[in-house]
């Protein structure tokens, strides 16, 4: 039988937690009461807790987390946000949606993060703030950006769309800047059966912000009854009760199936060194923090080609991410051109991410690192 290795196994994941899942989603359907209720409460006061910050708030994407954080700090236009041209497109765009300008900051080379040294030089008068990105689950050099972030009196919005549950210096990401913003997309390392998304903060203002802006901006409501007030123009971005529910119980898991992707990740670095694979570059994580790995990235010659190959013989890689921000059709107006940000597009040439999940058996990743050696020795190099 050809062994096959997915990018992931989401229904072994449904299995570990679905006795508790269906006793709580059987409640909400039998409660008539989906949106705003007691999972969602319940899930907060957990994420605050899992984070270490003071607030939570629960909303409907990691993109949306983005939007509202800069929407707290009154973004508009003529604003420039500094960050990564290395991420998801959802990091800036987040930006431009709210008609201010994202100012690329190039990356360093052996983390893909935001580099902290080149932040400066790119800070003006319309400078408001950074979002960083704790790329593929590792997280960024906080110390570094936080003083620069200090010095300039700039506000810091942490991207942890993929790194819930990493941590740096032994205090989880997302509780450093003035915002964490969480994705629970599918994929992500706790994911919800559909979208979701969190907000995390310590700023009791900006966490009051937040609360209105995710409700159509809507003041506080006295005790259940609603004021239909609005002093600031919001958008409609909540949490539902089953995503939260499926959060609540998937909470409990997460540092075991995170310590299972270290472990994975761990055993893809010994079968690369083991093989004799020289001309793989395997992850250099963050060492004053702890990775979750939610990508496994190689730096890989000939990597189209690679990708192509591992495919053939059921090796699920993928690419993340072919395109730097900065030269996406999108992004034109902005003026970048190639060139620009040399080692962000280097690493869009050279990356490739294994399959990495928590479930991924010993077979699943002898038969990944049995295909590169075949690669190699087909390609000769
Ligand atoms: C997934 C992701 C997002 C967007 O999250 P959604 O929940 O899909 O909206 C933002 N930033 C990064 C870095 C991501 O990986």
């Amino acid at each position: 039988m050809k062994t096959k290795v997915p990018p992931l196994d989401l229904q072994a994941e449904f299995r570990e937690i679905r006795p508790e899942f269906t006793e709580r989603a059987r409640r909400i359907f039998a409660s008539g009461r989906y949106i705003l209720g007691a999972e969602v409460n319940e899930f907060e006061r957990n994420f605050e807790r899992f984070i270490g910050t003071q607030y939570a708030v629960g909303v409907a994407s990691g993109s949306d987390a983005l939007l509202l954080s800069l929407m707290a700090f009154g973004i508009k236009e003529g604003d420039e946000i500094l960050t990564t041209p290395f991420s998801f497109i959802a990091t800036a765009t987040a930006i431009a949606r709210l008609g201010a300008k994202p100012v690329f900051v190039d990356i360093d080379p052996d983390s893909f993060n935001l580099n902290a040294a080149l932040i400066k030089r790119k800070i003006t008068k319309k400078t408001r703030g950074i979002i960083l990105v704790h790329l593929y689950g590792n997280p960024c050099q906080m110390d570094g950006i936080m003083s620069v972030a200090k010095r300039y009196d700039l506000f810091v919005i942490e991207d942890c769309a993929q790194a819930c549950g990493a941590t740096f210096r032994g205090k989880q990401v997302g509780s450093f800047g003035d915002f964490g913003a969480f994705s629970f997309y599918p994929t992500k390392t706790i994911g919800a059966m559909g979208d979701a998304g969190a907000i995390t903060t310590n700023n009791k203002e900006l966490y009051e912000k937040v609360k209105r802006l995710h409700l159509h901006g809507e003041e506080k409501r006295n005790n259940s009854s609603r004021s239909y007030l609005h002093a600031a123009i919001g958008i409609n971005s909540r949490l539902d009760e089953i995503q939260a529910a499926v959060l609540n119980v998937k909470l409990k898991h997460l540092a075991k199936w995170n310590q299972a992707r270290r472990k994975a990740a761990e055993r893809y670095d010994k079968l690369i060194l083991r093989a004799g694979l020289a001309m793989i570059e395997i992850p250099k994580p963050n060492s004053a923090g702890k990775t979750v790995y939610h990508q496994y990235i190689i730096r890989a010659p000939k990597r189209d080609q690679l990708l192509a190959h591992l495919c053939s013989l059921g090796v699920s890689a993928g690419i993340y991410y072919p395109i730097p921000l900065h030269l996406q059709p999108c992004f034109r107006y902005l003026g970048y051109r190639r060139g620009h940000f040399p080692v962000a597009e280097q690493a869009s040439r050279e990356v490739l991410s294994l399959p990495l999940y928590p479930q991924i058996s010993s077979r699943e990743q002898n038969h990944v690192i049995s295909s590169l050696s075949k690669f190699f020795k087909k390609t000769n190099i």
